[in-house]
């Protein structure tokens, strides 16, 4: 009996202490991003900038369009001219120029006249109403006009688009095709963007090859290097490939030292409580300052973060999806926060779960789910076994649903949150 007690105080002590030196996925972003910092700019040219983060405020120095202008072909003519112009009874009236776009006319338009005025050609003085050349009909050296239009109409005010002084793009912004226009209708060949992050990336494992290595029954491929290194390339960062370290210490401290000279360092495997997981060992020994071992999480529990010298390490669970779902949730947040991205997650909705999903309490899942919009709604369905390893499930999957730590199971019908991974549906 006192055998039977003695051995129960044991094993509460362990799942206990095992509970407690897990932390939140919250707490866990917490941490890291506190010891995450924005990288230093560079300048670069708009069309370079395409994709990166831009570093600076841009702010338009005239308006945009400069002048009023005609947002049609048509003619430039006094609206009291035209205000009773219809099918049956056109107006005429005489043409006195022909005003192609990039020039300003001299003349001032009169009562009974028009312009030939070609979209985009600055309103010429006295014309305050431009109609489309669909409403008209050319007659040697006047034009009839079959429709009225309201006071104004086909102008595009100077400054519609952008004011003199307007901010055009904020410091944070992602620079897309459009942002790239917007620079240089304001006039920057050039701009600050934040320097990408270079991320060394190392697996480790006696039983990895590379893609292209000799394989034997008990080899598999280094699909995490991989998977990585196309993460990394996707936030936009820049990947150093160290390649696959043998379960050695020295292996490991070899390749680990190559790759504190990143900004960013991820190692993937050897990170658990394995007899030859000696990758957190090693990290100590170069120096790190470990923040926290393990999170509740699921999957992708082992996950080692510190740093070296400031720069930011983290030590991931081997487990392909594993590995894939911890770099979603923490190393690609903190990739944008070094960029100086404001926007560090990925776009959250809610979404009508299609099947009961079950799981124990305590630990918050990331369920690998495929979304669908249907009539106006979300709908997110699992895509096959979970199981860690099961890459297969990530590649059908375009989202993931976030079942939280304290819920025991989620209904069919009910609402659940979905991390979009993209967009593909
Ligand atoms: P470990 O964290 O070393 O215990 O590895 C956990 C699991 O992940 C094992 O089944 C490994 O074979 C697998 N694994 C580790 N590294 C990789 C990798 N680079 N690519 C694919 N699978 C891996
Ligand atoms: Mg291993």
């Amino acid at each position: 009996m006192r055998k039977f007690f003695f051995i129960l105080c044991i094993f509460i002590k362990s799942v206990l202490c095992y509970i407690l030196t897990m932390i939140t996925v919250d707490e866990a972003l917490n941490k890291i991003l506190s010891n995450i910092h924005p990288l230093g700019s560079e300048k670069v040219s708009i069309l370079e900038a395409l994709g990166r983060v831009i570093a600076e405020d841009s702010y338009a120095h005239r308006n945009i369009p400069p002048l009023d202008n005609s947002a049609m072909d048509g003619y430039a003519l006094r609206f009291e001219d035209i205000q009773e112009a219809s099918q049956e009874y056109p107006v005429r009236l005489e043409v006195i120029e022909d005003l192609p776009a990039g020039f300003i006319s001299k003349k001032k338009l009169e009562r009974g006249k028009a312009i030939r005025i070609m979209t985009g050609a600055p309103i010429p003085e006295g014309a305050d109403t431009v109609i489309p050349v669909e409403e008209t009909k050319k007659e040697d050296g006047s034009v009839l006009i079959f429709k009225a239009a309201g006071l104004g109409e086909n102008i595009r005010r100077s400054g519609e688009d952008v004011k003199k002084g307007d901010r055009v793009i904020s410091r944070g912004d992602r620079v897309r095709p459009a942002e790239v226009g917007m620079l240089a209708s304001v006039g920057r060949s050039f701009v600050s963007v934040y320097q990408r992050p270079l991320v060394a990336i190392l697996c480790t494992g006696d039983e990895l090859v590379d893609v292209d290595g000799q394989l034997d029954e008990v080899k598999i491929i280094s699909s995490n290097s991989y998977t990585l290194t196309a993460q990394v390339m996707d936030c936009g960062a820049i990947p150093v490939q160290l390649g696959i370290a043998r379960d050695h210490k020295d292996e490991i401290e070899e390749k680990l030292r190559q790759g504190i000279r990143a900004d960013l360092l991820i190692s993937s495997a050897g990170v658990s409580v394995g007899d030859y997981d000696f990758v957190k060992e090693v990290m100590k020994k170069l120096g790190m300052e470990m923040v926290f071992w393990k999170v509740a999480m699921r999957p992708g529990q082992p996950l080692a973060f510190g740093t070296i010298a400031g720069k930011p390490v983290f030590g991931l669970p081997g487990n392909p999806v594993s590995s894939m779902i911890s770099f979603e949730q923490f190393v690609r947040p903190s990739l944008l926060k070094m960029m100086g991205c404001h926007q560090l997650f990925r776009p959250v909705i809610e979404a009508i779960l299609r099947e009961e999903i079950r799981k124990r309490p305590g630990r918050r899942f990331f369920i690998r789910g495929s979304v669908s919009f249907e009539k106006g709604q979300y709908f997110v369905t699992t895509t096959g076994e979970q199981g860690s390893g099961i890459l297969k499930s990530m590649v059908k999957a375009n989202g993931l649903i976030v079942i939280p730590e304290d819920q025991e199971s989620a209904r069919a019908g009910e609402k659940v949150r979905v991390q979009l991974l993209d967009r593909n549906f």
